[in-house]
């Protein structure tokens, strides 16, 4: 079964899918919400997309249980700031792209702690800093409210709006964009940060999990920028980085030609989902001999439910399947299969 194109509203196709997929696997959430995970892409103007954040009434209740389990993670394993190292680019991409002298204020949604406006904030102390995201810390590091985004939280328009790795989360993301471009004064701008899926397509690297609704290009993330009434402004798009674009409301300037822009191509997705295959057989191959995991993550998830004769309910202790997982994160450990 696939969905419309939030997008476009063309018909999807599926691509890659877990059934029963346990949406966490943190000993904090108990008992551990399952979905049938599908992710497709429209067939008209190749958006990728987590079909089943769209169909599955229970998504949001099983989703809002993994975002709890972020709280613990940040607060037991970074003290603040986090080193700056995952800043930096948006950081450096900002100063080149504007005058930071001339803005006044900025608003980040989805601050989490405020590590990003604190640094931006130490580089640009005269800026007036303001954080938004509903989760309360036990004690904030910069001014947070502590709300599900709203136009209407901010008295006036701000000079910049920042959405690093928020977009990803949303449903119908062209949307939450114009309700962000509320908040901007008509020469302000926005600064976007997600995962680049081509790039990480590339790099092998795990794309698809279940926190993640919407899986961009530089094109499609253009695109909706476009959608939503903004021009693009400049992106970087650098291997190995996240993808960050900048943008501003629409006016009479003119914006990055969309044919210079990256997309997901049917050969890259191919290759990939060609290769996790590949290396499913392999692993196969390899059995009865036992198995250790480095990272609880979503593959590791995925590599297991095709290998245990219980499917997405493994039974790890009693097949013998698992030596061990390792997981940097401690909120991990325990839960997540029958062990
Ligand atoms: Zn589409």
């Amino acid at each position: 079964m696939t969905s419309t194109c939030p997008f476009c509203n063309s018909e999807s196709v599926g691509i890659f899918k877990i059934p029963r997929h346990p949406h966490a696997i943190f000993k904090v959430v108990e008992p551990i919400p399952r979905l049938d995970f599908s992710i497709e892409r429209c067939s008209t103007c190749g958006f990728i997309f987590q079909g089943s954040a769209y169909r599955d009434p229970n998504y949001d209740a099983a989703i809002t249980s993994l975002y709890q389990a972020y709280i613990s993670k940040d607060e037991t394993l970074t003290p603040f700031p986090e080193k700056i190292d995952r800043y930096l680019p948006a950081l450096d991409f900002i100063e080149r792209e504007m005058n930071v002298k001339r803005l006044k204020s900025v608003v980040e949604v989805g601050c989490g702690r405020g590590d990003f406006l604190y640094y931006l904030q130490l580089r640009h102390p005269h800026l007036l800093i303001q954080g938004i995201d509903p989760t309360i810390y036990p004690q904030d590091q910069v001014p947070v409210i502590h709300q599900p985004f709203s136009p209407e939280l901010l008295p006036e328009p701000v000079d910049l709006v920042v959405l690093r790795h928020v977009l990803e989360h949303l449903r119908n993301p062209s949307q939450s964009l114009a309700a962000f471009r509320q908040c901007l004064k008509p020469d302000g701008w926005l600064l976007l940060e997600v995962p680049n899926t081509p790039d990480n397509l590339r790099q092998r690297i795990e794309v698809f999990t279940p926190d993640h609704v919407s899986y961009f290009s530089p094109q499609t993330l253009a695109a909706h920028c476009r959608k939503a009434g903004f021009f693009v402004h400049a992106i970087l798009d650098n291997p190995g980085l996240p993808l960050c674009v900048i943008c501003r409301p629409q006016k009479e300037f003119n914006d990055v030609p969309e044919n210079q822009l990256a997309d997901v191509s049917d050969t890259e997705l191919e290759q990939y989902l060609q290769d996790v295959g590949q290396t499913l057989e392999l692993v196969k191959a390899q059995l009865p001999k036992k198995l250790a995991f480095f990272g609880a993550g979503n593959l590791a998830r995925w590599f297991i439910s095709r290998l245990s004769k219980f499917g997405s309910e493994p039974r790890l202790k009693e097949e013998g399947l698992v030596a061990a997982v390792w997981d940097d994160s401690t909120t991990k450990q325990g839960s997540g299969f029958t062990v």
